[in-house]
């Protein structure tokens, strides 16, 4: 008893240092690393828990079984000549996961996943009542978690949230201007509001995003750089070669220009973020739009293409919805067949995937959501993909919208949940390209190697090809290639 009793208070003074109150469950849950692991430990919870003030169970217990599946995963370490080691280490990817079947109860267990999730980030800044209890409560002030079911105007000029928790469902009412915030909101995201119960309804005076915290997890130079790209649609008859030709010049030091080399051989690692290949039967009329109509050899000119690049730097690849994994997200790496063409220095992942690359944390995710934000809230636009992006970040969840333009797989996790703040977040899709700091967190979309297809001139869409970003934690370099 004695022993144990001294062994709290070493935790609770260690949190103490880090400026954290830690509750006395969650003190048990950490017991079994005394105390080897235990600094290690506190500091990682400290980090994960920036912007609250006080730990959990379920912060411990959370952080703790994210812990337990990265040292589960693969890790592919490996010393280039240079003597220069390079750590991928694969945290969140479905691949070799997968377990749904579609039916009813996946999806309980999946919406079920994404309120857990959420609310264990919400509940860290709000003090929710369940939505079944508010029926003892006459009147008074309270706050609320749940998932978004519908969302409307009423004929009075408010908003009207349909709110629902594991317990049952209330009304909230959003006025003036929080009523321009709920008409923002997609449908099945989790958020919290806190307002006034009047004994039928909530009257909202705050709508709560998860969100990430203010500081996130800051700048600081990693000493090696990541060079983000996407959507390369190679197999299209308007891939651009040429511009993809000289960024591969530029990777192997061929420019003559000693500032551009100096910054190529700092790349350690390129991510290319979905649509390598362009696909057959993605869209009506694409065949006609192909140089390449079959799909086996539009990975082998992919795997040639990627070969180009220099043999040192690692190139991890996620699909995308031009692919040939199913369509629905989380899609898992692409199969054996496509994956083995590659070479050596390729790592197939998920999308989306969460990956740490000596130990810089990068979510990557294609971005197929994007289309869906962009069509419900007007302010954002094609033209500004990383201010979407930065909604994603609010909303903690890759693809909020369930059942609209992307198709969601209801697994028993929800992987599309941003669990753990990123360093940086990696997208693509919409062939444009932004970046951004958001409360930290590098926002990149990585614009594509295809000029503008004939399905795009129709919709009007207007893709900013070749752009390739350089980021090494403290600054960005945007090259542009077309
Ligand atoms: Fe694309
Ligand atoms: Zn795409």
């Amino acid at each position: 008893m004695v022993i144990k009793d001294v062994d709290s208070k070493l935790i609770i003074k260690k949190f103490a240092l880090e400026g954290f109150n830690i509750q006395p469950k969650a003190i048990e849950a950490l017991k079994p690393f005394i105390p080897n692991e235990i600094d290690g430990i506190v500091k990682h919870i400290c980090k994960c828990c920036s912007g609250s003030f006080i730990i959990t169970e379920d912060d411990v217990k959370r952080i703790l079984n994210n812990l337990k599946s990265l040292s589960d995963s693969k890790t592919v370490q490996n010393k280039v000549s240079n003597n220069v080691t390079q750590s991928v280490q694969v945290i969140k990817d479905v691949s070799g996961k997968s377990c749904c079947q579609g039916k009813i109860e996946d999806f309980v267990a999946y919406f079920n996943s994404r309120y857990d999730k959420i609310y264990s980030i919400l509940r860290t800044r709000t003090n929710p009542v369940r939505i079944s209890d508010l029926r003892r409560i006459r009147s008074q002030n309270v706050e609320v978690v749940g998932i978004v079911d519908d969302v409307r105007e009423t004929s009075n000029g408010n908003a009207i949230i349909e709110l629902e928790d594991k317990t049952g469902v209330v009304n909230v009412i959003a006025t003036g201007k929080l009523k321009d915030e709920a008409m923002e909101l997609l449908g099945d995201e989790v958020i919290a509001v806190s307002g006034m119960w009047n004994g039928r309804f909530i009257i909202a005076d705050r709508i709560i995003f998860p969100d990430i915290p203010i500081n996130g997890n800051g700048k600081r130079n990693w000493g090696f750089c990541i060079a983000f790209i996407s959507d390369t649609h190679f197999g299209s008859a308007t891939f651009m070669q040429e511009a993809w030709q000289r960024f591969v010049n530029f990777m192997n030091c061929e420019t003559g220009d000693d500032r551009a080399h100096k910054l190529a051989e700092s790349i350690k690692y390129i991510i290319l973020a979905g649509d390598v290949v362009d696909g057959v039967g993605i869209y009506p009329g694409q065949e006609k739009e192909l140089s390449i109509k079959d799909i086996y050899t539009q990975y082998e000119f992919a795997a040639e293409q990627i070969e180009k690049l220099p043999e040192r730097v690692k190139v991890i690849i996620s699909p995308g919805n031009h692919d040939a994994v199913r369509q629905a997200e989380p899609q898992p790496k692409l199969p054996e067949e496509f994956a083995s063409l590659f070479p050596k220095n390729v790592i197939h992942v998920g999308n989306p995937a969460l990956i740490t690359l000596d130990g810089v944390r990068v979510q990557i995710y294609h971005g197929r959501s994007i289309d869906d934000l962009i069509t419900r809230i007007p302010r954002l636009s094609y033209e500004k993909p990383h201010g979407v992006m930065v909604e994603l970040l609010r909303r903690r969840h890759l693809s909020p919208a369930y059942g609209k333009r992307s198709p969601i797989a209801p697994e028993k996790e929800d992987y599309l949940v941003i669990d753990e703040v990123p360093d940086v977040l990696h997208s693509g899709h919409v062939h444009t390209f932004g970046t951004t700091f958001y409360r930290g967190v590098f926002v990149v979309n990585s614009s594509t190697w295809q000029s503008q297809t004939e399905f795009q001139r129709k919709m009007n869409l207007n893709p900013m090809p070749g752009i390739v970003s350089v980021y090494n934690g403290e600054r960005v370099a945007k090259l542009k290639f077309a």
